[in-house]
């Protein structure tokens, strides 16, 4: 793979204001150094040992985020360094994110996950459940997490219809939330969506982050 060519033709084509997080999992320090010297600095993990193991070992002016979807007894490991928190997904997670961030000294970000796709899965909220988070009492009372948008991944499949249908209701899940409860908070701007295979779709349905992992590093080999 020619991964400094592959994130410089990316970053060319993905319009200003888009952020793109290159999904590393799975892949060696001497590849994410490949895209760390072509100019990139913000790259993507969901396991968080790797990911610490990682931020230890890479340069300090790395940007991480975590895109998957945190255990509560974990977030102590990422809380003194980590960017942002894609997977966000009850008030128990961000309760322990906000301990966290206290522990050290700092305001974490993070993003709610949704649920969009068709496909079954434990994780994501859906608008209601959301809504019952974001106008408790508790979550208010909540001064060292940041909720800066959402995050959403839509169904495997080629059904261009379908994909665009799923992203669309990100974006308006997002608008509703805006509205409700970050009228006046800048801060809050973030829709994650879109990846290797939709990432062109989610631009153009206002994704403003796109996750994108195998079009750069080449595919994942799991053992
Ligand atoms: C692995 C992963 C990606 C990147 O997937 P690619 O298809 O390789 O681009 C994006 N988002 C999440 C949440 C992931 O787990």
């Amino acid at each position: 793979m020619d991964i400094a060519g592959n994130i410089k033709k990316l970053k060319k084509e993905i319009k200003a204001g888009v952020c793109l997080v290159a999904v590393s999992k799975t892949k060696p320090n001497e590849d994410i150094l490949e895209a760390y010297h072509a100019g990139h600095k913000v790259f993507g993990e969901n396991k968080i040992q790797d990911l610490v193991k990682k931020a230890e070992e890479l340069p300090k002016d790395i940007e991480w985020h975590f895109i998957g979807h945190p255990q509560t007894n974990k977030v102590k490991y990422i809380a003194p360094f980590i960017s942002l928190i894609h997977g966000v997904d009850s008030l128990k997670l961000l309760k322990m994110i906000n301990k966290e961030g206290k522990k050290n000294n700092r305001v974490i970000s993070c993003l709610l996950q949704f649920h969009i796709a068709e496909e079954q899965t434990k994780f994501g909220l859906d608008l209601n459940e959301a809504k019952a988070i974001l106008g408790s009492e508790e979550f208010s009372e909540l001064t060292n997490v940041e909720v800066k948008g959402v995050m959403g991944m839509a169904t495997y499949t080629k059904d261009e219809f379908q994909i665009r249908k799923e992203f669309r209701e990100l974006k308006s899940v997002f608008n509703s939330i805006k509205e409700a409860y970050f009228v006046n908070q800048d801060s809050f701007c973030e829709i994650s969506m879109g990846m290797s295979g939709d990432y062109k779709i989610a631009i153009e349905e206002g994704s403003t982050m796109v996750r994108v992992g195998s079009i750069i590093f080449g595919e994942r080999i799991y053992h």
